[in-house]
C-alpha cells in the first residue's frame, strides 16, 4: 500500500556494546502517526520509561525523518529528535533543519536510535548499513564549529551531513544544543546535554540510498509549482528572515522587553536589533537549508567595534531573546552572543531567557557580583553577557546555578521563581502571550513546555489578521487545538513550516504531495494523525507525572503589563482556567487534562497505548 516515502527500516546502535541491529517499522506505524515527530513520540511511549533519568545511561535519544525528508520536493529538510529532556525533566520532541535527515534517509533509515554509554568520548559514522567509532579524548573541550570541522577532516570528501555538541552539553548544561551541520540546531529542552552524557561528541552520516518515490513525475510537477508560489509568498522572508518580525511584535505591544517587565519599547530603541538594520549593516548573504529555494537564514558578520569578527545567522526568537529581553538595541551584540551561543551549544532562547532573569536579580540588587566570581552583568552589557554565557557552559560563578535550567534554579533559590517565565521548565520564547490570550494558552499546554511551535502559533489568528479578539478568551480552546494538532502531523512529514503554505497543508490539504511521494492517500486523515500524536505526547506526560497543575503560567504574568499598546493586560488564573476548560472540553479530556477512554477509541489509540 505504501510505495514511496519511507525506507521502513531503523538503526539501532548500543553504545555500550557498539553492537548495531537494522529492525524493521511496520506500515501501522506510518499510517497512524506519519513519521517525525509521531514516529518519535511512539517509540518513546514503547521504549522510555517515565522514572527513567535524562542524563542517565537508561536514557535513549532518537532521530525520526518523516515521508517528505530528503523527497526531491522543495524545503524536505526537517527532522525531528525524541528523548527524556534534562530540561524539563520530561518527554522532549524537537526538530531541525539541515542535511541529517536526507542523508539518514540515502543511508538507508528512517530512524536512527541511539542506547547505551561509550566508554570515552567519540564520534559515530554511520555510512549506509556500516557504522564506526571515532574514539578520541580530544573531542573533549571542543566547540561545535572545531568538532565538525574535526570530524569532516577525518572524513573522505564525500556527501556527509554532521551532528556536534559543544562543551556546554559535556558540562550537563540542561538547555544545551546538538549543533546541525553548519547552521542549523535542535535547540530548545537539552537534547545535547542527553548525546552528551552519552560520551558522543558528533555523529556523522552519509548513503548511496534512494528513497523510493511513487510518483516522480508528479512529485516533478508539485516541486515547480511549490517553488513558483514560494518566490512570491515568501519573498519577504529571503529578504529579512524572521527577524521581521522584531518591529511588528514590538508594535503590538507584545515583545518581551528587559525579563518580562515591559513588552514593548519606542521604536528608537528596538531598531537597532530591526531587520533591517540587520540587512544594512551586517548582512553578507542567505543561507538556505536542503533544498529550500526560500533561502530565509541572513547569514551575517561584525566588522568593525567591539564585535568585530563575530558571525551568525540570528533569527527572530535569537533577537527577540538576547535582544530587547536583555535591554540590548544593538544587532552586533546580539550577533555576537548568538554566535557564543552556538559554539558552546546552547540554546539561544533559555540563554536568553536566563541572562534576562539574572540581569534583573542585579537591578534589584537580589545578587551581587560577589556571588559571580566578581562580574556584574546588567541589562543592555553586551560583553558581560559574553562572559556569563560562558560562565554558564562552564558551570562558574552563578553559571553552576543558572545551568540547571527554571527547574533547577528554583529548586536551588525558590526566591526567585518570580523573575523566570517558564512553564513545566520551557522558558518562555519571544512573545508575552499577555498581549494575546491565545499564546498563553499555547504556552500551557504545549507537550514541551513554553513554546509557540509545538504549542500553536497564534500570532497569525490573533495578532496578524482579524479573525480573533486577541484579549478575548472564548475560542481560543479551539484555535490552539486545531493549530497543535496542525503543528504535530507538519512535524511528521519532514518539511519546514515556512514552506507548508506551498503545498496546502493546513487544515484540509489536498491529496497530491503526499499521494505523489508515498502512493498512499493520507491527506483526509492528516488531522486526525495530529490529534492522535497530541493525545500521545498528553498520555506520555500523564504517565511521566504532569497534568492540569503543570498547565500553568508563571507569576508575572498576572500582573499587568505595564505601557505599550497592551498597556494594563494580563492573565490570571481565572481567565487561564476558562480557556483550559474549553480546550480541555474539545480534546475530549477530563477536568484534569486526561484523554477520555472514548477519545482514545476515536483516535484509535487505545491498542497503541495500552
Ligand atoms: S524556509 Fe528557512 S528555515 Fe525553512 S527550510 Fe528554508 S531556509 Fe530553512
Amino acid at each position: 500500500m505504501l510505495q514511496g516515502g519511507y525506507m521502513g527500516k531503523l538503526l539501532r546502535i548500543n553504545l555500550t556494546t557498539r553492537q548495531h541491529v537494522i529492525e524493521d517499522i511496520v506500515a501501522k506505524d506510518f499510517q497512524y502517526f506519519l513519521g517525525g515527530r509521531g514516529l518519535g513520540a511512539l517509540w518513546y511511549w514503547r521504549e522510555i520509561e517515565p522514572n527513567v533519568e535524562p542524563l542517565a545511561s537508561q536514557n535513549k535519544i532518537g532521530f525520526f525523518t518523516g515521508p517528505l525528508t530528503g523527497a526531491p520536493l522543495v524545503s524536505t529538510t526537517k527532522f525531528q529528535v525524541a528523548t527524556k529532556g534534562p530540561e524539563t525533566g520530561h518527554y522532549l520532541c524537537s526538530n531541525s533543519s539541515g542535511y541529517f535527515g536526507p542523508r539518514l534517509r540515502q543511508a538507508g533509515f528512517d530512524a536512527l536510535i541511539l542506547e547505551g554509554v561509550c566508554e570515552q568520548w567519540t564520534a559515530v559514522v554511520v555510512e549506509n548499513d556500516t557504522v564506526r567509532f571515532i574514539d578520541d579524548k580530544s573531542w573533549q573541550g571542543l566547540s561545535t564549529f572545531e568538532a565538525r570541522k574535526k570530524l569532516l577532516n577525518q572524513l573522505p570528501d564525500l556527501k556527509w551531513a554532521t551532528l556536534c555538541v559543544g562543551p556546554a552539553a559535556e558540562n550537563g548544561v540542561v538547555f544545551s544544543s546538538i549543533f546541525v551541520d553548519d547552521g542549523r540546531a535542535f535547540g530548545r529542552g537539552g537534547s545535547g546535554a542527553v548525546l552528551a552524557s552519552k560520551k558522543v561528541k558528533a555523529l556523522a552520516v552519509r548513503g548511496d540510498n534512494t528513497l523510493p518515490i511513487a510518483d516522480a513525475e508528479k512529485c516533478k510537477e508539485i516541486d515547480k509549482n511549490a517553488r513558483k508560489d514560494l518566490k512570491i509568498s515568501r519573498e519577504k522572508h529571503r529578504l529579512l528572515g524572521t527577524a521581521q518580525l522584531v518591529e511588528i511584535i514590538n508594535e503590538l505591544g507584545c515583545m518581551p522587553t528587559l525579563n518580562f517587565q515591559h513588552s514593548w519599547k519606542p521604536p528608537e530603541e528596538v531598531q537597532g536589533v530591526y531587520a533591517q538594520t540587520l540587512r544594512k549593516e551586517y548582512f553578507e548573504r542567505n543561507y538556505a537549508c536542503f533544498r529550500c529555494s526560500v533561502a530565509c537564514g541572513q547569514s551575517a558578520k561584525v566588522k568593525l567595534g567591539e564585535f568585530a569578527g563575530a558571525a551568525s545567522r540570528p533569527e527572530y526568537e535569537s533577537i527577540g531573546m538576547l535582544g530587547p529581553l536583555c535591554g540590548l538595541n544593538r544587532m552586533d551584540a546580539v550577533i555576537a552572543a548568538d554566535e557564543v551561543c552556538n559554539k558552546l551549544g546552547m540554546d539561544t532562547i533559555t540563554s536568553g531567557n536566563l541572562l534576562a532573569m539574572v540581569m534583573e536579580l542585579f537591578e534589584k540588587g537580589v545578587i551581587s557580583a560577589d556571588e559571580n566570581e566578581g562580574l556584574e552583568v546588567n541589562f543592555g552589557d553586551g560583553q558581560a553577557m559574553l562572559q556569563m554565557l560562558q560562565f554558564i557552559a562552564e558551570r562558574r560563578g552563578l553559571g553552576k546555578i543558572i545551568a540547571n535550567g527554571a527547574k533547577g534554579i528554583i529548586e536551588a533559590r525558590p526566591e526567585w521563581k518570580a523573575f523566570i517565565c517558564h512553564v513545566k521548565g520551557l522558558p518562555f520564547p519571544a512573545y508575552d502571550p499577555r498581549g494575546f490570550n491565545g499564546m498563553g494558552l499555547a504556552y500551557a499546554t504545549s507537550a514541551r513546555g513554553a513554546c509557540h511551535n509545538v504549542g500553536g502559533y497564534t500570532v497569525s489568528g490573533e495578532l496578524l489578521s482579524d479573525n480573533y479578539d486577541r484579549y478575548a478568551l472564548k475560542g481560543k480552546g479551539e484555535l490552539v487545538k486545531s493549530l497543535q494538532d496542525n503543528r504535530a502531523y507538519v512535524d511528521s512529514l519532514g518539511i519546514c513550516t515556512v514552506v507548508r503554505g506551498a503545498y496546502g497543508f493546513g487544515t484540509s490539504p489536498p491529496p497530491d504531495t503526499l499521494l505523489a511521494v508515498t502512493g498512499y492517500d493520507f491527506a483526509p486523515h492528516l488531522m486526525i494523525i495530529g490529534e492522535r500524536i497530541s493525545n500521545l505526547e498528553r498520555s506520555i506526560l500523564l504517565r511521566e507525572g504532569i497534568d492540569r497543575k503543570d498547565d500553568d503560567l508563571p507569576p508575572r504574568m498576572k500582573e499587568p503589563i505595564p505601557d505599550g499598546p497592551a498597556s494594563g493586560h494580563f492573565i490570571s488564573d481565572e481567565m487561564l482556567n476558562e480557556m483550559l476548560d474549553e480546550y480541555y472540553g474539545l480534546r475530549g479530556w477530563d477536568q484534569n487534562g486526561k484523554p477520555l477512554l472514548k477519545t482514545l477509541e476515536r483516535l484509535e489509540l487505545k491498542e497503541f497505548i495500552s
